[in-house]
């Protein structure tokens, strides 16, 4: 299943070659400081491929805090968080906000709770090559 996604205004866009099963996908509510503040609620499957097109990269704010492993691509002109990347060992991981779902039908969501909160900088990352999306392009449509 190709799922598509953006951010409100459409400045980040995306296509997930969704391997999962399509009436299943995970949405993890993340309790981060983050997350907790944006709604932040995150898919991703280890087999997918993720392919993001940014119109203008100027309107593009990468944000990172606490561990600084996650980076929030955060668009610059109408506040939404459709992406999240990590480079772990020169590889760019994602996941992607469910929020910002174009064609899922809601009831294929499987809502949960999620809470990463004292786990150790390691453990982390490994959690992240095993689970987030590893197949990740991001181009620019820019001039
Ligand atoms: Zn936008």
């Amino acid at each position: 299943m190709l799922i598509r996604g953006q951010c409100h205004c459409g400045n980040i866009a995306f296509a997930l070659d969704w391997k999962g099963d399509p009436g299943a996908i995970p949405a993890r509510a993340c309790d981060c400081t983050f997350c907790v503040k944006h709604g932040g609620v995150w898919t991703s499957h280890p087999g997918s491929r993720l392919s993001v097109v940014v119109a203008d990269p100027g309107l593009v704010s990468k944000y990172v805090f606490g561990t600084r492993t996650a980076t929030f691509h955060v668009c610059a002109r109408c506040g939404a968080v459709p992406i999240v990347t990590s480079e772990i060992e020169g590889r760019v991981y994602a996941v992607v906000n469910v929020n910002a779902l174009e064609n899922v039908d809601p009831s294929a969501l499987r809502r949960a709770a999620a809470s990463f909160d004292g786990e150790a900088p390691d453990a982390r990352l490994a959690r992240r090559a095993r689970n987030w999306i590893a197949d990740v392009r991001i181009a620019s449509a820019g001039r």
